[in-house]
């Protein structure tokens, strides 16, 4: 599933379409998250509007525009958020697409549908149920480790869920959770509320800089995830822990785990993540 490094990466590679008009839009009429279809009457009052900025907050991605709207769009499973030339053949499980005055379009493709779009107005963006539960992106606003600290005061769920959780956090999954609490050599089982001033800047200091290395290489593709170009991200090949079950530990060479938590795969060290 896209984490906050393959989202900011589709929108950095979205920034052409920025200046252009939309002129036209079509949406599938399917389905897509929570069986909710594309609000076709909001989407198509896009028409006539320009697009201003492209933003981002967690895994969510706001299109502002000239009008007082933006559209929202999360990837979810499977997503793909593209900028391709009118010419260009449209993918099987499009549900989207924004025709631009510049000739090119904009295309949501969803295979699985787990994907969510909507337009948003920005005065009320804080409201909307998908954004109004999201903590602080650690890119945008910054993360330490008081922050941490604070929020995991009487926090009795494990350090992982704790990391997953987007009030805590907006845009941390379970890839960059692993790796981070690999990188700060921390257990994923620990407690919350039981981490000290020291190991929560520990902490906070791993989620930047593998949020960041994995923003540098492009993101990371297992399956599905390109970005807007609809090209593959290359940080699968750096991941320290994440889908390396029965390898030897980059740091003491022990034999890294995978266990389930909470119907999640969690990989870890055994030997130089404290328990
Ligand atoms: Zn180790």
């Amino acid at each position: 599933m896209p984490e906050l490094p393959e989202v900011e990466t589709v929108r950095r590679t979205l920034q052409p379409a920025v200046g252009a008009k939309i002129v036209a839009v079509w949406d599938s009429g399917k389905p897509l998250h929570m069986q909710r279809k594309p609000p076709r009457k909001k989407l198509r009052s896009l028409i006539g509007a320009r697009i201003t900025k492209i933003r981002r907050h967690g895994k969510y991605l706001l299109v502002d525009t000239d009008t007082p709207d933006s559209l929202l769009v999360h990837l979810g499973m499977t997503g793909r958020f593209l900028i391709v030339g009118e010419a260009t053949p449209r993918a099987n499980h499009t549900h989207l697409v924004l025709w631009l005055d510049d000739g090119r379009e904009l295309r949501f493709v969803d295979a699985r549908r787990f994907g969510q779009l909507d337009v948003v107005a920005r005065d009320k963006e804080k409201q909307h149920a998908a954004l109004s539960i999201l903590g602080p992106d650690p890119i945008e606003h910054g993360l330490d480790g008081d922050l941490l600290y604070t929020r995991s005061r009487g926090r009795k769920s494990t350090l992982k869920a704790f990391v997953l959780d987007q009030g805590v956090l907006a845009g941390v999954g379970n890839i960059y959770a692993s790796e981070a609490l690999w990188k700060a050599q921390l257990r994923p089982t620990r407690r919350a509320h039981k981490l000290t001033h020291d190991t929560a800047r520990r902490l906070a200091e791993a989620i930047l800089e593998v949020l960041h290395n994995a923003l540098d290489n492009g993101g990371t593709t297992l399956s599905d995830f390109v970005n807007a170009d609809g090209v593959e991200g290359e940080n699968a090949e750096y991941l320290w822990v994440y889908g390396r079950a029965g390898e030897a530990c980059l740091r003491c060479k022990s034999t890294i785990r995978r266990a389930v938590h909470q119907g999640r795969a969690t990989y870890y060290c055994p030997t130089c993540q404290t328990p």
